[in-house]
């Protein structure tokens, strides 16, 4: 197939792919992410792999939502199926025209191998941001179980890391089990949670404009780690690697937004340390040129040098 397009072109959809163990909480996870699609009136797509009977019960999702889900048997994801996940992803983006998408692996699926399948065209024409979330069990790690093999593989190639179940260790024990898992995936940030509840902004961050209509955080009913979004503003012409290492001086967990750099407009995007700055499908309006939306950990008032 040629790649000419009759359409216009898209600022893309985010897709997200969570992985990690069975039972670490990945469908609670999924779950918490529909609930904030529905809230916000945004249409999340859903490809659930998990093997056995334990995939979102769709009653769940509502009679409204029942064709944006999927679920793919018969193999992974990340290998055999790929090919029919790519297949899966389009038609459901020409069924369901979805705000958001994502993937929930089976437990022994490779993240990244999944991720790559948003880069296959025709997907790559509509998805705009893909990462790589890996749901950590914390007493799984804390009691050293199975933590070689596709353990140390899901973890060392996540974007973000979430340690759900911290609620079931003690203080101590996080900070340890923090550790090891910056061994295997240095530079990652780790999200600690309890019952895999974590602000949906820090895997679909908004962007700026979106961010002056809606106010996400007004009815957030759970208690989980807090965040907050603030914008910095980068004047037109300076040169990317000085606004990656600005952006990075931040210390955001998430970063989007337009800048005009020395070599042109780009789309900046950021995972931990990681800022990429891509060409940009569409020319933004000017109003949202030189505002990047950083997304942080909130200050916690018990921390002390
Ligand atoms: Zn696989």
């Amino acid at each position: 197939m040629n790649n000419q397009s009759t359409t216009p072109p898209s600022t893309g959809i985010p897709a997200l792919v969570i992985s990690g163990f069975l039972g670490a909480g990945k469908t609670t996870l999924v779950q918490h992410l529909l609930k904030d699609a529905q809230r916000q009136g945004l249409r999340l797509a859903v490809v659930s792999n998990e093997f056995g009977a334990l995939g979102i019960d769709q009653a769940l999702l509502g009679t409204q939502g029942s064709n944006s889900y999927v679920e793919l048997e018969g193999g992974c994801v990340c290998c055999k199926l790929s090919d029919e996940l790519v297949n899966t992803l389009q038609q459901l983006w020409e069924d369901v025209r979805p705000d958001r998408i994502l993937v929930e692996t089976s437990g022994v699926a490779l993240p990244f191998d999944t991720l790559i399948n948003f880069w296959r065209e025709p997907v790559s024409d509509w998805v705009n941001e893909s990462i790589a979330v890996v749901v950590v069990n914390a007493e799984q790690v804390a009691e050293g179980r199975d933590l070689e093999g596709t353990f140390e593989q899901q973890v060392s190639s996540a974007d973000l890391l979430i340690l759900n179940k911290i609620d079931l260790i003690s203080a101590d024990t996080i900070e340890e089990v923090e550790k090891q898992l910056a061994i295997m995936a240095p530079g990652t940030p780790i999200i600690g949670a309890t019952n895999a509840s974590v602000a949906a902004e820090v895997f679909f961050t908004p962007d700026p404009q979106l961010k002056a209509k809606r106010h996400p955080k007004a009815h957030e009913p759970h208690t989980h780690e807090m965040f907050e979004s603030e914008e910095i503003n980068i004047p037109s012409g300076v040169d990317p690697d000085t606004i990656i290492q600005q952006v990075q001086s931040h210390q955001a967990l998430r970063a989007k937004g337009f800048v005009h750099t020395s070599q042109g407009l780009r789309l900046l995007q950021g995972v931990g340390s990681r800022i990429d700055l891509i060409e940009p499908a569409v020319i933004p309006p000017d109003e949202l040129l030189g505002r990047i939306v950083v997304i942080r950990r909130s200050k916690k008032p018990d921390t002390t040098h």
